[in-house]
């Protein structure tokens, strides 16, 4: 085992990691510990854009952008810090800009902007050009100008560094409270356990798409970081809202961005008929994804859906021109011919909701600050990016908000986590801080139990696929509630081939598995607890909003420490500064 002592260490080297690394390194010794080499964080594959109101090429303003979060989050957003997020939007791109990251541009040499889901013009008006791009690989840009930056100034980065657990001790300041003191990694090049004493911890770990099955997200979105604070007994905020992008590659779930739609894209059902202006008039194909992604359900539930099976709708390009799909949209063009060996110059491309985004996760104040109950912070701990609950998506993230979210709270807990650490000596060692991962790595690598790592990946995905996507019900939640909990005891007797000590994916694969199956029991429990259909959560059974009994942000705890276990719900006040909840027509 070996140990090492920084002032602050980030967990994961995706855009809100690298971004926090950028500030934190200035002012405090830093470390960036990333189970992924840095470059391969799945922010490097968004495509469409990240928002700002600059107002390059129309009117627009922070404000307009602040009502279409909150609106589009079906005002489960905190608007105090959406409207945090919509006015440091245009620093944001900025320092993107200065860093060296190349925007599309105007003829006049401007940053470029182009239309988005659910974004607006004075309150609902038209679609307005908000999201700055890099063609269809803006989160490869961001990605590869932050990290460059990141090497410019010296961070440190442990690659293929897992991080399993936390430290937390008792605060010497505040009785009864806990303090983060460091984060415990298992080394996957040589199997090495490394404890890292740190003043302050940010988790930056990203999603947890591999839940599901038909999904965009990469094979690492685990939900590690969440899955390790959870097991820890502190919160996780609003699970049962994840997002389902409209336009995936039907049977695949690859991504087909909407920047696409927001180029002047057409989803189309069988009949060739433009969907879309029965259930959103005004804003069409560019409503907010939960709201297109339901659409599109119910015509191919109504029979309306194309293929053998009349199972997807088809997005229609071929009216934009060679010239925009190879320029704007290169990458999304080549996956639509690779994988369905279809050309959208020439042919509507079959698609079909795909798992994307989790707007919950690990809650934070607006600095990062991790959050313990409703009102108290764990002193030293932060997070940003997708595993974090700011909460500034709401029930339902805007496309390019994200990107947006990976920026600007990344680099607001970067500074709060690097100041903090100024204030604070290094608390003295816990007791034999490594044990619970050793145990973990030690337990799964001897196992010689029956079950196989990737069957019960397979039945997980199978049932939340099933049973927790678009639409749910009682039923069919309480159906996954049974079929988690039950993989959940076959998970304790699984085993895993590869008994050795370098480069044992097999032995991580996994360890992961431990954290998926954690995080759908809390997805599904929470889902049922709340009885309404708002934003990415859509109730058969409880077809309307209900803002009397629901508006409200759900917390839920794990209770015990074993993977069997239960989960205790507890409810946040959602912040309302200017906006009152109305009912959310486009
Ligand atoms: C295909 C696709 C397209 C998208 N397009 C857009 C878009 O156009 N606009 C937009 O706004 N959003 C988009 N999104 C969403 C957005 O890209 C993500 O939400 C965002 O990039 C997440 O950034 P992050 O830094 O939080 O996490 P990630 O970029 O996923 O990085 C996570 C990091 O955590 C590390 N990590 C994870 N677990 C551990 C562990 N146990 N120990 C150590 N390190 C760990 C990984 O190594 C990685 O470095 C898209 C998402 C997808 C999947």
């Amino acid at each position: 085992m070996q140990t090492h002592r920084y002032d602050v260490i980030i967990v994961g080297a995706g855009g809100a990691g690298m971004r926090a690394a950028i500030e934190s390194s200035g002012r405090a010794r830093t470390a960036v510990l990333t189970k992924l080499y840095p470059t391969r964080s799945h922010t490097g594959a968004a495509q469409g854009g990240m928002c700002a109101a600059l107002a390059n090429v129309e009117d627009d303003n922070w404000e307009w952008h602040t009502f279409d979060t909150v609106k589009g989050g079906d005002y489960l957003v905190d608007q105090d810090a959406a409207e945090i997020m919509c006015r440091e939007a245009i620093d944001a791109v900025y320092d993107l800009e200065r860093m060296g990251l190349p925007f599309n541009r105007t003829p006049e040499g401007r940053i470029d902007q182009r239309r988005f889901g659910g974004h607006t013009r004075n309150h609902g008006e038209a679609a307005v050009r908000r999201a700055c791009y890099a063609a269809d690989r803006t989160g490869h840009m961001i990605l590869q100008t932050l990290y460059q930056n990141c090497v410019k100034q010296g961070v440190e980065f442990f690659n293929e560094f897992y991080v399993l657990d936390i430290m937390l001790t008792d605060d010497p300041e505040n009785p009864g409270e806990q303090i983060c003191t460091g984060a415990v990694a298992y080394e996957l090049a040589t199997g090495e356990i490394h404890v890292f004493h740190a003043k302050a911890v940010i988790f930056a770990t990203g999603g947890a798409g591999k839940v599901f099955k038909t999904t965009s997200n990469a094979h690492t979105l685990t939900g590690d970081g969440m899955g390790v604070v959870f097991r820890k007994g502190l919160p996780l905020e609003d699970m049962e809202f994840y997002q389902f992008h409209p336009t995936g590659l039907a049977g695949l779930g690859i991504l087909l961005t909407e920047g696409a739609r927001g180029e002047g894209a057409i989803l189309r059902n069988e009949s060739g008929e433009r969907f879309m202006e029965r259930y959103a008039p005004t804003i069409k194909d560019l409503a907010p994804r939960d709201i297109v992604a339901r659409s599109m359900v119910l015509e191919v539930l109504e029979g309306r859906g194309g293929g053998p099976h009349k199972d997807y709708v088809y997005l229609d390009c071929t009216h934009l021109g060679a010239e925009v799909l190879e320029t704007k949209l290169p990458d999304i063009t080549e996956f639509a011919r690779t994988y369905l060996g279809v050309d959208p110059v020439t042919e509507p491309v079959p698609v079909f909701p795909t798992a994307h985004y989790a707007m919950g996760g690990i809650p934070t104040t607006v600095n990062g600050e991790v959050l313990r109950d409703t009102d108290h912070v764990v002193r030293g701990l932060y997070a940003a990016g997708e595993c974090a609950c700011v909460s500034v998506h709401g029930s339902n993230r805007l496309g390019t908000n994200s990107l947006l979210d990976i920026n600007v709270f990344g680099k607001r807990s970067g500074i709060a986590a690097a100041e903090y650490s100024k204030t604070v000596d290094f608390q003295p060692d816990a007791e034999l801080p490594a044990d619970t991962v050793i145990s973990m790595v030690e337990n799964l690598r001897n196992a010689t139990g029956g079950e196989r790592v990737a069957d019960l990946r397979i039945a997980l995905q199978a049932t939340m696929d099933a049973n927790s996507a678009v639409y749910r019900t009682e039923e069919t939640l309480k159906q996954a509630l049974t079929d988690v909990q039950l993989l959940k005891e076959r998970y304790s007797n699984v085993s895993v081939q590869d008994k050795g000590q370098r480069f044992n994916t097999d032995l991580l694969e996994g360890i992961e598995l431990g954290f998926l199956l954690e995080l759908a029991e809390v997805m599904v429990v929470s889902a049922l607890n709340r009885k309404e259909s708002r934003g990415g959560h859509a109730r058969e059974d409880y077809p309307s909003r209900d803002d009397t009994n629901y508006m409200r942000h759900t917390m839920a705890y794990k209770e015990g420490s074993e993977l069997i276990s239960d989960i205790r719900l507890g409810w946040k006040p959602v912040v309302q500064t200017r906006y009152q909840p109305m009912e959310r027509k486009y």
